[in-house]
């Protein structure tokens, strides 16, 4: 059994605040940040702070970063500074310095900073972990830009055990910009037993693109805060049309795998005009590993053919041939390979395999 985590962001523009929490807040934050940044350069030798309410934020971001795979890619590979970090649980009433998300009151507690309110769609997703049979474990927060200006942002951070599935088939699962959309295959030794593309609403998606084009060309030239101020919110409404996309995109693709007791293996090589391929894998690999579907990027190239390792030539209609007369969509030749490397790719996603072939 191992345990995985998943993580609830909240975002709580700073206007809204309480104007002195906040000050208090970004003081803290830049003590916090000139130790981590010592810390940090150190190789983590830095002892920690002897001060509170420092120490207690050190020794949470500490451990929540061991942790958590997502906050070490911030910090470490992508370098922005270290959120503050707490122990948080579910329950009511204050809790010394710590996270207290309560259900029955709405809100979470941040240590001495106060309460914040919690949204309907933030209390339902909530519930929903508890009733997986997942803890609150950790919260993080930080003071960011958004693209509406400084926003505090708070990370919930749940934990729970899943047991890994043993994969029996392979979801192969192919973003292609060529096609706009999400190809996938269920691929059982040399069968397919379910295939299909899903696509995001293009039309509906360019439109959007046209109507934001001409309001921010009126917004420039007049100069109208209302026609401004649509353009601005055209924008968002399309930005969030794309991301409710990716998101059902991505559970399509876990709930696929689960039914099929498949591991995903992902061959993403284009960007997408329509929607973020790095945002919908991101999705697809953080939902694969909170129900406990073996995943994997994998290049499954369709420039090569499965049949003799020959390269192959595409037409303008996006078939590929070979010499050695194999024919297919580019679209087919993933899966092609997929059924060619089935045992291979299926031991790899043993328990005792080693950890990339
Ligand atoms: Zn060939």
């Amino acid at each position: 059994m191992g345990r995985v985590y998943r993580t609830l962001l909240l975002k709580y523009p700073l206007e809204k605040l309480q104007p002195e929490a906040v000050v208090q807040m970004l003081k803290v934050q830049q003590e916090f940040h000139r130790w981590a940044e010592q810390w940090a350069r150190s190789g983590g030798k830095t002892p920690l702070p002897r001060e509170e309410p420092l120490r207690r934020l050190a020794v949470g971001f500490v451990q929540a970063a061991s942790a958590l795979g997502w906050l070490r890619e911030r910090v470490f590979k992508r370098g922005l500074k270290p959120p503050l970090a707490f122990e948080a649980r579910l329950g009511g009433g204050k809790d010394a310095g710590g996270v207290v998300v309560d259900l029955r009151r709405r809100v979470v507690e941040i240590g001495e900073w106060g309460a914040l309110p919690l949204s309907e769609y933030a209390v339902i997703r909530i519930r929903k972990r508890v009733k997986e049979g997942a803890e609150l474990v950790y919260a993080a927060a930080w003071v960011g830009e958004s693209r509406r200006g400084a926003a505090l942002y708070v990370a919930l951070a749940f934990r729970r055990k899943a047991e890994p599935i043993r994969p029996r088939r392979l979801l192969v699962v192919g973003l292609n910009a060529q096609r706009d959309g999400v190809a996938y295959a269920v691929v059982e030794e040399e069968r397919v037993l379910e295939r299909s593309v899903l696509r995001p609403d293009v039309d509906k998606i360019r439109h959007l693109r046209k109507v934001i084009s001409r309001l921010e060309a009126a917004c420039a030239r007049k100069k109208n805060p209302r026609v401004c101020q649509r353009a601005a919110s055209t924008k968002s409404s399309l930005l969030r049309r794309r991301r409710l996309w990716e998101d059902e995109a991505a559970e399509k693709i876990v709930r696929l795998a689960l039914q099929y007791k498949a591991a995903i293996v992902v061959d993403a090589s284009d960007v997408s005009e329509y929607f973020d391929f790095g945002r919908l894998k991101r999705r697809v690999k953080g939902l694969a590993g909170w129900h406990g579907v073996p995943y994997r990027e994998e290049r499954l190239y369709s420039a090569v053919c499965p049949n003799c390792g020959g390269e192959t030539e595409e037409a303008p209609d996006g078939r590929v041939k070979c010499q050695c007369g194999f024919s297919a969509h580019r679209d087919e030749v993933p899966i092609a390979w997929a059924q060619k490397r089935f045992k291979e790719l299926i031991l790899s996603f043993s328990p005792d395999a080693p950890e990339s072939v």
